[in-house]
């Protein structure tokens, strides 16, 4: 029997491509294709189960302390990318708001209760897989204590802030530090 860590490693959310679906996950008949708006897709002649290939959702948060001009990373406990700084987020329970998801994933990760300032927009991984949506944050609460998929919270100014592991993240990163420096022009 895998302890709780070990199964982490198992059970990590991921996608699952049409192929590896070979029984109906409602009635056990096996899977076959049928095509609907010139797709192929898994479907059950028994039931009429389709499995609808999607994108999964995902919300990750620059947390931000405008007064030291830092930003919130954490480093990854579980792979890919373990040990690596990234913002801190996760994917969208269902029956969740983004902004609920976002809150929930904050906290948990790092033990923050956070207010949300705007949304920074959404972006594909690079594998298409899956849809994350940036939210900027503040800290309103809480105390930093890493958890769940976090080994560290670090806050770091946000010039130095190390390159982040996932390309997306990294990108987001960089569009508010292009924006920050905008905005502290002159100063
Ligand atoms: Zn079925």
């Amino acid at each position: 029997m895998a302890d709780d860590a070990d199964l982490n490693l198992f059970v990590q959310w991921r996608h699952a491509s049409p192929g590896l679906w070979k029984f109906c996950p409602l009635c056990q008949a096996s899977l076959t294709n049928h095509d609907w708006d010139g797709k192929s897709r898994r479907y059950c002649s028994q039931c009429g189960f389709v499995y609808w290939e999607r994108p999964l959702p995902a919300v990750a948060a620059l947390v931000y302390n405008v007064e030291h001009q830092e930003v919130l990373l954490v480093t990854r406990r579980y792979p890919p990318a373990t040990g690596g700084y990234t913002l801190p987020g996760g994917g969208v329970e269902y029956g969740e708001s983004v902004q609920d998801a976002l809150r929930r994933e904050v906290l948990e990760e790092t033990g923050l209760i956070v207010g949300i300032d705007s949304q920074l927009g959404t972006w594909s991984t690079p594998s298409n897989e899956t849809l994350i949506t940036f939210f900027l944050a503040h800290q309103i609460g809480g105390n930093l204590n890493p958890g769940s998929d976090a080994m560290e919270t670090v806050w770091f100014n946000i010039l130095k802030a190390p390159r982040l592991a996932f390309s997306v993240h990294e990108k987001v990163l960089e569009l508010f530090r292009a924006r920050w420096a905008l905005e502290n022009l002159g100063r």
